[in-house]
């Protein structure tokens, strides 16, 4: 008998992604309060340092890691006041905890890696980079909630740092995700492919942009690609997700069906925009692109998008 699972992809293709192999199990429904300083009080406990969006590292010829011993953490100044707790890992508590130092005074082996370095260098163990990606997001999240947004009285961190409160009118603020949809639009044997002024240089990727209140993913994909490239859009079909620390998105990766050919763009968002073909695609991918250019790095969506559709259609 067929089932809606046959067509599920082995392994799944989010599983291959940077930050997507985060083991970390919140169990908040069953968290207290004392959460953290149960961990604190933990000499098993696993630490990440962050320091300005950047997680401390130790780097050896052994390899890369991020979480820190107890021992090791103290050598950052934490904060400990404002330490959360993202929950447990193979049976040990992690604790992210700010660190106050200068990153220029880190002596090896230790240095400080931003979430990008961390995607872009795929060095750290898959399972550590998923963890320090939960842990910027709910940091970030923590800074930039520091008061209500309905009375605009001080929060404060509850439940190791996976719900804030309302000093005054007590209402929870819990950390937030926001959706980006990440799209290859096609069009017989070519995608659509365009570069961001921000971009590094020589770099084309998939066109991308935030869902909007109200909206579908197919809906939002549609609108996207229409707004940036004047592309009319289809059929869409889900591929994958992948978690994006910058700050607290979850990329959303699909494909779209093309429906016009003729490409406008502004110049603001996109500065280029325009079809590749199959043969530019893999050239790019394989860094021997005649004119240099590349797709985004390995570990990110976009590559794998652009990828998986030059294997679905050889
Ligand atoms: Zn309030």
């Amino acid at each position: 008998m067929s089932s809606v699972f046959d067509d599920c992809a082995v392994p799944e293709p989010s599983s291959l992604l940077g930050f997507s192999s985060n083991g970390i199990a919140s169990d908040v429904e069953s968290r207290t309060d004392s959460c953290l300083s149960a961990a604190l009080d933990n000499k098993d406990t696993l630490y990440l340092a962050v320091k300005s969006g950047s997680v401390l590292i130790c780097e050896t010829q052994a390899g890369s890691r991020a979480f820190l011993s107890l021992e090791e953490i103290n050598k950052f100044d934490p904060d400990f006041v404002n330490a959360i707790m993202p929950g447990i890992a193979d049976g040990r508590s992690i604790v992210a905890v700010p660190a106050k130092i200068d990153v220029e005074t880190l002596k090896t082996p230790y240095r400080a890696m931003d979430a990008r370095a961390v995607l872009y260098s795929a060095s750290l163990p898959p399972e550590e980079a998923g963890a320090v990606g939960m842990a910027l997001s709910l940091l970030h999240w923590h800074k930039t909630n520091q008061h209500c947004g309905l009375c605009g009285s001080a929060s404060r961190s509850h439940l190791g740092g996976l719900r804030r409160d309302c000093k005054q009118c007590k209402a929870q603020i819990f950390p937030r995700t926001d959706p980006v949809v990440i799209m290859l639009a096609l069009r017989g044997d070519k995608c659509l492919l365009g570069r961001g002024p921000q971009f590094p240089p020589n770099w084309y990727s998939c066109l991308a942009g935030f869902v909007e209140p109200g909206e579908t993913i197919e809906q939002a994909v549609r609108r996207e690609t229409r707004e940036e490239s004047g592309i009319k859009i289809g059929r869409v079909k889900y591929y994958a997700s992948q978690p994006w620390p910058f700050p607290h998105s979850l990329m959303i990766g699909a494909y779209c069906e093309a429906l016009s050919d003729e490409i406008s763009f502004d110049g603001e968002e996109l500065e280029d925009c325009r079809w590749f073909d199959r043969e530019e695609v893999l050239a790019m991918i394989e860094r021997r692109h005649a004119k240099e250019l590349r797709a985004p790095p390995s570990k990110s969506i976009a590559a794998h998008i652009m990828g998986n559709w030059l294997k679905q259609t050889a």
